[in-house]
């Protein structure tokens, strides 16, 4: 394995465009060797308030009064400098997460996308004329919250972190944001790059810290207009009550349980690759991960064997050298995905992987073989759970009606994949399917398009024209005429 390291580094939290340092920090270590990365200064409640204080006063005396060209333009500087700063970025999120080098550079694009699109979006948020009456004028505008707080899972941490801010600051709002612990170092270098390109300061603040407490203390920050969180059920669960405590609108994208759904008429050279990619993508550890396979009976034998070959041929290491697969992002996170393993052994047929890799090489490292489960049941924990690591199950089917109500029987309901050659039931999958997101004959998608979840996958939509209008609130207006 090529050693590669940024080195150990102190970073701090960015408040009011400057470092700020605290006594307590926390160690980021590189999940692919074990080693530290950085020592991140622990912001807490102290912080966590100062920022929040920033991103008002920021907001009051100027970011409310810029006009919608004003933000567009600014926006556009940012996505030029993260271009400009892009393959610093990817190295800073391939080593931090673990992530193959090439699939950081895509993350990093993405993240310049966002501001890209919501600074060509911004000068469509429209108010309405009502015709409420000849004697008067009634209208509606769209306001920013002011201050809205961004909390991040470890697995995108540019991208979930950009695809959130972007929309929020183009609708006139400033922001505080609370990356994870496991991965903060591209937040914290993306909010330098951004006060270099001009952003005024207190407009993009960063608390690093731990989530009980930097996290919480945001989440139930009366200060806040609104609150948008990425990350697990459970914790986002407490994030719903905390903001609830003080009326506080909160978006919260959590996690996912993702069918790909393979029909008899499938291009199956096609569907091998992308079913194979969109569960070893980022280790497994993506929301909507494609986690489960549903195969038709009479395709299943073929499929089965194509991604048996793929799986098999992918290869590991370090996420700067470029592999198949990289590490998954802790310790703690490699032993839940090996007891899933373990559980997963009782519950379908191994067909490949099965456990962490025996070469002495990624010993150091998160490493997981990347696995699949045949003949998986439905009701079985390994198709139920998210297991966020490289382990695909197998399911069969025999219509579309079964495929759809396995499609659609877990607690999750956040995206699909469909792969079929006949139009018309594409779309009856995409009228019967209980999530947010059906992609046929696909399984990638832009900015464009609305992400949101359905049941314990979450509320609220991200990316869109409609994430844009998520962070603005309406305001309605009559004007009486004097002189008729
Ligand atoms: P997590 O919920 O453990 O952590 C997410 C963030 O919340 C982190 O910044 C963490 O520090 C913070 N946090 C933890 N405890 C907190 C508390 N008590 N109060 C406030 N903040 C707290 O999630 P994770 O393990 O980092 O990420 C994995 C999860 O995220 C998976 O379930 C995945 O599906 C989900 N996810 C969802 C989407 C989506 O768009 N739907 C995208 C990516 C990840």
């Amino acid at each position: 394995m090529t050693q590669q390291s940024l080195g150990t580094q102190r970073r701090t939290g960015h408040i009011n465009g400057r470092a700020v340092d605290t006594d307590d920090s926390f160690v980021v270590l590189d999940p692919a060797t074990g080693r530290p990365l950085a020592d991140v200064a622990a912001c807490g409640a102290e912080q966590v308030d100062q920022a929040v204080t920033a991103a008002r006063l920021a907001y009051e005396s100027g970011w409310k009064r810029t006009s919608a060209a004003e933000r567009a333009t600014m926006l556009r500087k940012i996505s030029a400098a993260i271009v400009a700063n892009g393959q610093e970025l990817a190295r800073i999120e391939s080593q931090d997460t673990g992530k193959p080098l090439r699939q950081a550079v895509v993350d990093v694009n993405f993240a310049a996308r966002f501001f890209e699109f919501y600074s060509n979006m911004v000068e469509a948020v429209f108010g309405s004329i009502i015709p409420a009456g000849t004697d008067r004028v009634t209208f509606s505008i769209r306001e920013p919250y002011g201050v809205t707080g961004h909390i991040t899972p470890w697995n995108y941490p540019l991208g979930l972190a950009t695809r959130t801010i972007a929309p929020s600051l183009a609708a006139g709002n400033c922001c505080v944001l609370k990356p994870a612990e496991e991965a903060p170092l591209s937040t914290l270098r993306l909010a330098e790059i951004m006060s270099d390109a001009g952003l005024p300061d207190g407009v993009l603040n960063v608390v690093p810290g731990r989530g009980p407490e930097a996290g919480a203390a945001l989440a139930a920050h009366p200060g806040l207009g609104k609150l948008s969180f990425t990350g697990s059920v459970p914790v986002g669960i407490r994030i719903g009550q905390a903001t609830a405590a003080n009326l506080v609108p909160a978006d919260l994208e959590l996690g996912g349980k993702s069918p790909n759904i393979v029909f008899g008429d499938a291009d199956l050279a096609a569907a091998s690759k992308v079913v194979a990619q969109s569960i070893l993508q980022n280790a497994g550890q993506t929301c909507s991960a494609g986690s489960r396979l549903l195969v038709h009976r009479s395709v299943h034998q073929e499929l089965v064997e194509r991604l048996v070959r793929i799986f098999a041929d992918t290869t590991l290491g370090h996420g700067l050298d470029d592999p198949g697969l990289g590490p998954v992002i802790s310790r703690k996170q490699q032993q839940r995905v090996l007891d899933y393993i373990a559980l997963g052994r009782g519950e379908g047929e191994l067909l490949v992987g099965g456990g962490a890799p025996g070469d002495p090489a990624l010993e150091g490292g998160n490493f997981i073989l990347p696995t699949i489960f045949d003949g998986v049941s439905s009701a079985a924990s390994i198709a139920q759970q998210e297991i966020f690591g490289p382990v695909l199950t197998v399911t069969t089917f025999d219509d579309t009606d079964e495929a759809v109500s396995l499609a659609n029987g877990t607690d999750y309901g956040l995206v699909a994949g469909v792969w079929t050659a006949n139009v018309g039931r594409a779309h009856r999958l995409i009228r019967d399917l209980n999530c947010g997101q059906v992609m046929v004959n696909t399984f990638s998608n832009g900015v464009e398009l609305p992400f949101s979840g359905r049941k314990q996958s979450g509320y609220g939509t991200s990316k869109s024209y409609e994430a844009l209008l998520g962070f603005t609130q309406t305001k309605g207006a009559v004007i009486m005429m004097s002189e008729q």
